[in-house]
């Protein structure tokens, strides 16, 4: 399998999963001309996309969704409180790429299985996803304001694990954010902070050691590369997790593919 985040951040989201036979995005929150760039530049052809999945509707992850569709004649992926929420935004998609998953569920796309779980997050129906091929897997989990069991769960087995490190929590509260957004963003529904991600990864590490674990979904105004990424150092090594020896931790970045990653 090869996953590539094409873009991360709060300014627009895209990942990229591939398996022999099929080529997926999740989520494509930039101007479709922007994805295509990102997808060219790793010599991927956009045409050969077999379905994009919607984590959620805020246009971060969806706001180059409707034009990939109708450009390329790719199936779009979605619960149906999202397609409800995003269909204006998105435009006209033609009725045959229209595909409504459920919030917990499996979808096949040729050798891929697209597995759908619940993340607490506040939009209609919020989504993560992990993407199994044979005995492999890659999870993608961003907005979320708590890391739930039911997320642990879904994405424990997976080698490649693209998680949210939204923001430093006093970057946050003493930054220039409205009060009633800095409430939305700490809330049990909002996004993850460097710390309670760092909390996380620690569970995942307990459970299995060498994975591939990509801090994403980085705040453009409330945190840094290299605070989140030492953040969550600091706490590996609090809890005796050679960054080395048992996990491989890297940065997504916000305006250009990162890492490409082949498991
Ligand atoms: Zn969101
Ligand atoms: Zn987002």
């Amino acid at each position: 399998m090869i996953f590539c985040s094409l873009y991360s951040g709060s300014s627009g989201n895209s990942m990229f999963v591939s398996s022999d036979k099929a080529k997926i995005l999740i989520d494509a929150g930039l101007p479709g001309k922007k994805i295509d760039e990102a997808l060219k530049s790793i010599k991927q052809d956009p045409k050969d996309l077999d379905g994009i999945f919607v984590t959620h509707e805020h246009s971060d992850h969806i706001k180059g969704v409707g034009v990939l569709s109708r450009k390329y004649d790719i199936p779009i992926y979605a619960n149906s409180g999202t397609w409800t929420e995003m269909e204006s935004s998105i435009g006209k998609i033609k009725e045959h790429n229209i595909k409504i998953i459920d919030k917990r569920s499996i979808t096949e796309i040729k050798d891929l299985d697209v597995k759908a779980f619940n993340i607490p997050h506040d939009s209609i129906s919020p989504m993560g996803y992990t993407v199994i091929n044979k005995n492999k897997q890659i999870s993608v989990a961003t907005d979320l304001g708590t890391f739930t069991r039911e997320i642990y769960d879904n994405i424990k087995d997976s080698e490649v694990i693209l998680l949210e490190s939204n923001h430093d929590v006093s970057m946050l509260k003493y930054g220039p954010y409205p009060y009633n957004l800095k409430r939305r963003i700490l809330s049990e529904i909002g996004h993850l902070s460097n710390d309670d991600c760092a909390v996380a990864i620690v569970d995942l590490v307990k459970n299995s050691l060498n994975k591939r674990v990509i801090l994403g979904h980085l705040s453009n105004t409330n945190n840094q590369p290299d605070l989140a990424y030492q953040t969550v150092l600091n706490v590996l090594r609090e809890n005796g997790i050679d960054e080395k020896r048992d996990i491989r931790l890297t940065m997504a970045n916000r305006h250009q593919p990162s890492e490409y990653i082949e498991i």
